[in-house]
């Protein structure tokens, strides 16, 4: 048994048998071969071996005729390595006598190999371990080859550890198969991150390298509540999670009563809770969780992963479904943030993409993506009491440009006879720094405000919200966050203008009693948040929550605000303030 800590994104607690995926997205099931099949199996595993070799080759010459024998004498080792008698009975052993596939075979081996140099107390040797991992790659590249399993085509249930997942591939897990995920890399505020959570599963992120250990088929639990992966469990940790699973169903049946009753603190406080979605079909569940509305809506998520651009008619069909199944209550349609951070790739490269051409600027280099998304919003608007926010605005120029565009396809519409809502509120979301500071300005051309924490939080502690080396840094409790915060609130209360938050701290239950007390009266949060925070909700008064908030702002750290407020926390609700 193993256990390795690493960043709990997507609460939850799933336990099941490995399936890896690497850097390549090569998936290694352990797969048997049948007895009358071994000697196929290993031609194949000759064949795959011949073609890496010869590759190998091919690039030793090409390296050697441009830089010199010396540099291509590097493949040399590999093809020496490649061909050792040694590993080639060792794979064989096992595919004669484990009756192991090729992949499975070579996996396992190599990742055992690379394993002893790695632990070797000799940094030439243990580097050496990278061309193990890049033979095995190789191998497996040729072996799977056409093979190559997609996510979509999982049969049996796993829990899927890989190196990387997209935002776009983890939104296409399936979820009848996808018990949970462990990611060696990424951090709270990646988008990856945000996805899991809206699709329920259990993931833990920002693991570090530790796949190379592995060979799939291991069992793993992963603690999506403390972002603890246990590899190989005993007998006794898995009877304690299993424990914890009934526990949190039991706890998940509490809530459900909570469901038609409205979020009204101790003192009678009315709170509107509303859900963050990034799919249509999450509409359904904000309703089984009883939300109020939804407060974003990531329209982005239509193009991640389409394989045509979405057109105007896709657009109209997505916010009809959400607004018609939302039966009356309010939707914020937030237009396009798409950049590199979601897409994981832009037309252009960019050296930093989260300050680069990103969300509402995208839009506004591309005006007529921009109008096909607004003339889409504007006609759905008959529908149902919809909203329209602009996310990432950094200046009053940003925000009177995307108004201007809106009011220009409005009037298209208008001219073309085509039935649109004249009164939809236009509000922007308040992500950066700069908006902070400029709140006072914006306030007087805004409907509305929602504070986005996750992008603020980045912004004004120059933390990247996806890197998991600075993932100690990405705090929503750092007293600077906390001061724009306050000071956001203030100035929309001043100003009269309704205020959400819609990072993902406002589902934290620890962050709840801060942010009431800071006068929040409205928050948006993942769908699966809702009955937990309607519950505390209902368990608090406003004058508590205002004199936490006061106490909180005198500190100095986010480990001491936080420490506090899970102390403040368990005294009003225990069952949530222990992670
Ligand atoms: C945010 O930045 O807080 C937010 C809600 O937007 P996103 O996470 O999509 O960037
Ligand atoms: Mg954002």
């Amino acid at each position: 048994m193993r256990t390795l800590q690493g960043i709990a994104v997507s609460p939850g607690v799933a336990i099941g048998e490995a399936l890896i995926v690497d850097n390549e997205g090569f998936r290694i099931p352990r797969r048997f071969v049948m007895r009358d099949a071994v000697d196929d199996e290993l031609q194949r595993l000759n064949n795959a071996i011949d073609a890496v070799a010869e590759q190998i080759a091919r690039n030793r010459d090409a390296v050697a005729a441009q830089l010199g024998d010396q540099c291509g004498a590097i493949f040399s080792a590999h093809l020496q390595m490649l061909r050792d008698p040694s590993l080639l009975a060792e794979f064989e052993g096992l595919i004669r006598k484990k009756h192991y596939s090729p992949e499975y075979a070579v996996s396992q081996t190599l990742r055992r190999f690379a394993k002893v140099f790695q632990d070797l107390d000799n940094g030439y040797l243990a580097e050496r371990a990278h061309d193990i991992v890049d033979i095995e790659r190789s191998l497996l590249g040729k072996l799977l080859g056409e093979r190559r399993e997609e996510f979509s085509h999982l049969t049996s249930p796993v829990v899927i550890l890989a190196h990387n997942l997209t935002p776009t591939e983890t939104a296409n897990l399936d979820r009848r198969f996808v018990l949970g995920f462990v990611t060696e890399i990424g951090g709270a505020g990646g988008h990856t991150a945000i996805v899991a959570k809206g699709l329920e599963i259990p993931a833990v992120v920002g693991i570090g390298r530790f796949l190379t250990d592995l060979s799939g088929g291991e069992l793993v639990i992963v603690d999506g509540n403390h972002g603890r992966v246990i590899l190989q469990p005993d007998e006794e940790t898995i009877a304690h999670y299993r424990h914890e699973v009934e526990a949190h169903h039991t706890l998940v049946a509490e809530l459900e009563t909570l469901r038609d009753l409205p979020a009204v603190t101790t003192d009678g406080t009315r709170i509107a809770l509303h859900a963050n979605i990034e799919f249509p079909r999450e509409a359904e569940s904000c309703l089984e969780r009883g939300a109020d509305g939804i407060g974003l809506y990531r329209t982005e998520f239509l193009y991640l992963g389409a394989k045509v651009e979405p057109t105007e008619e896709d657009h109209y069909a997505a916010y009809a479904e959400v607004i018609r199944q939302m039966r009356g209550r309010p939707v914020v349609i937030r237009t396009l943030d798409l950049g590199a951070d979601k897409l994981g790739q832009l037309p252009q490269e960019e050296q930093n993409p989260f300050l680069g051409l990103r969300s509402i600027r995208l839009s506004l280099r591309n005006l007529p993506l921009f109008r096909v998304q607004l003339r889409a919003i504007m006609r759905a608007s008959v529908l149902g009491p919809v909203r329209i926010m602009f996310p990432l605005v950094s200046t009053l120029a940003d925000l009177r440009q995307a108004k201007m565009v809106l009011a220009d396809a409005t009037e298209d519409l208008a001219e073309a006879g085509i039935a649109y809502d004249p009164n939809v509120d236009v509000g922007m979301m308040v992500e950066v720094p700069a908006a902070v500071a400029m709140l006072d300005k914006f306030l007087k051309e805004v409907d509305f405000i929602s504070i986005g924490t996750n992008d603020l939080i980045q912004y004004t502690l120059a933390v990247d919200r996806g890197n998991r080396e600075v993932a100690d840094r990405y705090q929503a409790s750092d007293p600077a966050v906390l001061r724009l915060l306050d000071q956001s609130l203030t100035a929309a209360r001043a100003a009269d203008i309704p205020a959400s938050v819609c990072g993902q701290m406002s589902g934290e239950p620890l962050y709840t009693m801060l942010l009431l007390g800071l006068g929040l009266r409205s928050l948006s949060v993942p769908p699966s948040a809702v009955p937990e925070l309607k519950k505390i909700c209902r368990s608090i008064s406003i004058p508590k929550c205002e004199e936490v908030a006061r106490r909180a702002m005198t500190m100095e750290s986010a480990r001491e605000i936080d420490t506090y407020l899970r102390e403040e926390l368990r005294k009003v609700a225990p069952e949530f303030g222990t992670s």
